[in-house]
């Protein structure tokens, strides 16, 4: 391929979103990748490969590390963050601390070297905004009152996409914001993890099938959200990397798929129907029980939810020529592949 060789720094490469965007722009493009982070078990796959350097490392610990990457290299992507629900309210200091105040010094970084940033926003900041489709210039961001901890994490989000704006428009820092909508895919969440809540809803579905322990509905479970496959997601990602003639510079990108929304029961649903493809789970699935349990009860008092959040993806089709191509049950099954048969659709490059 021939485009201008570039280096890549991904804080926190051992993420959900990380993992698979190493082993994307190293089959993609001819980049360098660098990653920091403090575990490597989600990238067995591009480990030792040319052109990945891993770095294990507490980010948080060795700031001397991360600023000297930063000078090294063309772009960062900060992808630290803690994303799950449940911790917004459970600890929602910590994060604060991680998700707030370590990415504003990587921020700082970028602009002190004249470095790009490709920051991950999220859906989250959108919050029960009533619009149909979500708008990345237009729709309004709408937050529950302090009590409702669960929005901690959509503020400090959207006061990072302020900060990254004002110093774009105002200091001259390269950005681009993308925002993920309930990006699935085999590396989410660790489906071994025993305790309720600690993760995102496919995972604890699937957890909970697999363990014999009933499904729970947060509040009957109509709510619905856009479940959108990692792989295209990265794909997105790695058109804004490239930036083809700028394209992405200084914008915001919504990235899900609009055309697969469902809601968390049906999710539960097409899950266990999905399971009882594979022999030796079939029975577990059959065995499964839906239950019906109070956000109060199932998260404490600061949770509150988003009934809809449906991305409009204008932005990434016109700009960056993307558009999702796998569907949800697709997903799905590609996700079971790996977690029941250890079958990796991202093993070769
Ligand atoms: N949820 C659920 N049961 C669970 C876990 C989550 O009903 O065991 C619901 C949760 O209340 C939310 C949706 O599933 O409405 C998606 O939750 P997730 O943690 O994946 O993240 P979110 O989309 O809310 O950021």
């Amino acid at each position: 391929m021939s485009m201008e060789k570039k280096k890549v720094l991904i804080l926190g490469a051992n993420g959900f979103i990380g993992s698979s965007l190493v082993w994307k722009i190293l089959k993609q493009t001819n980049y360098d990748v660098v990653g920091f982070d403090i575990s490597d078990g989600k990238l067995s796959n591009v480990l030792g490969r040319d052109r990945f350097t891993f770095c294990k490392t507490d980010v948080l610990k060795n700031k001397s590390d991360v600023e000297q990457a930063v000078k090294d290299c063309d772009i960062v992507l900060p992808l630290i963050a803690v994303a799950t629900p449940a911790l917004y309210v459970k600890d929602p200091v910590k994060v604060y601390n991680l998700d707030f105040e370590s990415n504003v010094e990587v921020i700082k970084m970028c602009l002190k070297y004249g470095k790009r940033v490709v920051f991950p926003s999220t859906s989250e900041v959108y919050g029960m905004c009533p619009d149909e489709a979500f708008d990345e210039y237009e729709s309004p961001l709408v937050l529950g009152p302090i009590p409702k901890e669960r929005w901690i994490y959509s503020c400090i989000k959207q006061m990072l996409d302020r900060l990254i704006w004002a110093y774009g428009k105002h200091e001259g820092l390269s950005f681009t914001l993308f925002r993920p909508f309930n990006f699935i895919g085999p590396r989410l969440d660790d489906i071994k993890a025993k305790a309720e809540g600690s993760s995102r809803v496919i995972t604890q579905f699937a957890h909970n099938i697999l363990n014999g322990k009933p499904i729970k509905l947060v509040n009957g479970g109509l709510q619905k959200r856009c479940f959108t496959f990692i792989d295209d997601g990265v794909d997105c990602l790695v058109r804004i990397i490239l930036n083809k003639d700028g394209c992405a510079d200084g914008k915001i990108f919504n990235i899900g798929n609009p055309d697969e929304e469902h809601s968390v029961k049906e999710l539960a649903e097409v899950l266990i129907r999905e399971f009882q493809n594979y022999p030796e789970y079939a029975q577990l699935a059959k065995d499964a029980v839906i239950e019906t349990v109070s956000g109060d009860d199932y998260y404490g008092q600061g949770y509150q939810d988003a009934q809809r959040r449906v991305p409009s993806i204008e932005q990434a089709k016109s700009i960056l020529g993307w558009a999702p191509t796998t569907d949800f049950k697709t997903s799905i099954k590609l996700i079971l592949d790996y977690h029941l048969l250890g079958k990796d659709y991202e093993a070769g490059l």
